[in-house]
């Protein structure tokens, strides 16, 4: 008898977007003459930066061409875009991050969800509350936590992000082994200090514990201060991997294109207390598991690092982070308490009432869409959360209507 998985049926049925999905559904057979704008689900807009375009069509050719074709690459990606990704990302910060590290990959998402297939069963996971819901949904699958009771999953430690803490939440008093963070934040649009992330790291040391952190929206921080990756805090390479991704940098959520930094010296532990090499067991899993990500894409993606590529990427986070200045102030004008939108395409809004109230009243009488904060976790609830992902036209309509809904 096959027998399934069972995990799968403790996963939570409504998921967030098909249900946001489902009304704007309603609304428009209702409504059908209605304009609505969407700035809900964080996905890019503008088209792909043209010095990517054009390393993309050049290696597409190379790849009709006896002389240049290539079949497959190396699991981890080729060095040029590993030699760009430590010198650019990492070297120029002064973090000593090698191209020997960096595992590049189709994608983030997959990253964050396949990293938990290296540890042990029986952890002790930290998980934010609002959270991007893979971090919790892989961990619920590979059968890490009890059944989920009131909306939260029995055997997880949750981190709660309140505006009491800031959004960004402490180290906790008990002991944890996994702890998942993200900044600059998705949902919230928080980012870490210095001195937070450092105490997170010495937490990691002390517990011998690991850190997995998430800086897929690193491109839009702009305030100096603020880290742009875990390396720059001293220690760190001894207690994390880094995600990062294209996707929110240069337009890629389409093309795919993403790496995690795993550093060399370091480890996991055996039950005896062994040390086990991290880099060695998530160069055997992606080598095993993932054949690589496609030549033309890898091009595209070493041209971020161009001297126009760089520039043009940059243009194109700037025109998102005018967008979330505009709606930022748009909401702070009519009196809500706003987080984000300075190093983060995404503003979280304090409704001070239910998420998905507020939710139906935009779409109803604003006919403008965005994610009830509800829908990431407890703590969202009360908060929205919106995109800047859009046209300026469109958002500059958006706030309008806003105004004049909310008034
Ligand atoms: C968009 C996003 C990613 C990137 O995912 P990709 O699979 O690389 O497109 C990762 N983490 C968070 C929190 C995100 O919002």
């Amino acid at each position: 008898m096959i027998l399934a998985n069972e995990n799968y049926g403790k996963l939570q049925a409504s998921y967030l977007f098909s249900e946001i999905a489902k009304r704007v559904k309603a609304f428009q057979a209702a409504h059908p003459e209605a304009d609505v704008i969407r700035l809900g689900i964080g996905d890019v807009t503008l088209p792909l930066a043209p010095a990517c375009l054009e390393a993309m069509h050049k290696a597409v050719d190379e790849l009709g061409h006896a002389a240049t074709f290539r079949g497959y690459g190396p699991e981890q990606g080729y060095d040029f875009l590993r030699e760009a990704i430590a010198k650019n990302d990492y070297q120029a910060r002064g973090c000593d991050i090698e191209p020997g590290e960096i595992f590049v990959s189709d994608g983030s998402k997959c990253d964050c969800a396949n990293i938990q297939e290296l540890f042990a069963q029986e952890l002790r996971i930290a998980i934010p509350d609002p959270v991007y819901p893979v971090y919790v949904d892989t961990n619920v699958m590979a059968g890490r936590t009890g059944a989920n009771v009131d909306g939260r999953y029995q055997g997880l430690h949750y981190l709660e992000s309140t505006p009491a803490n800031g959004f960004v939440p402490a180290p906790p008093a008990e002991a944890v082994d996994l702890i998942y963070l993200c900044f600059p934040n998705n949902p919230t649009g928080a980012v870490a200090t210095r001195e937070q992330l450092a105490a997170w790291v010495a937490y990691a040391k002390a517990n011998k514990a690991l850190l997995l952190f998430d800086a897929a929206y690193e491109a839009f921080i702009r305030d100096p201060e603020i880290p742009h990756s875990i390396y720059e805090i001293e220690g760190a390479k001894d207690v994390a991997i880094e995600f990062r991704s294209f996707s929110k940098k240069a337009g890629f959520t389409g093309v795919r294109c993403a790496f995690t930094v795993v550093p060399k010296n370091l480890v996991a532990y055996a039950k005896d207390g062994t040390e086990i090499p991290l880099h060695a067991m998530w160069n055997r899993r992606h080598t095993t598991k993932f054949n690589g990500v496609s030549y033309p894409v890898q091009r595209a993606a070493e041209a971020v690092y161009s001297r126009d590529g760089a520039c043009q990427c940059t243009q194109q986070v700037d025109y998102y982070l005018g967008n979330a200045k505009l709606i930022r102030k748009g909401l702070q004008d009519l009196g809500y308490t706003c987080v984000g939108g300075d190093n983060s395409p995404y503003v979280w809004v304090n409704v001070q009432g239910s998420s998905w109230d507020f939710f139906d009243r935009l779409l109803n009488e604003a006919q403008v869409v965005t994610t009830p904060g509800a829908g990431f976790g407890k703590c969202g609830e009360g908060f929205i959360r919106i995109s800047a992902f859009n046209d300026r036209t469109r958002v500059i309509e958006a706030m309008e209507r806003i105004a004049s809904a909310l008034r």
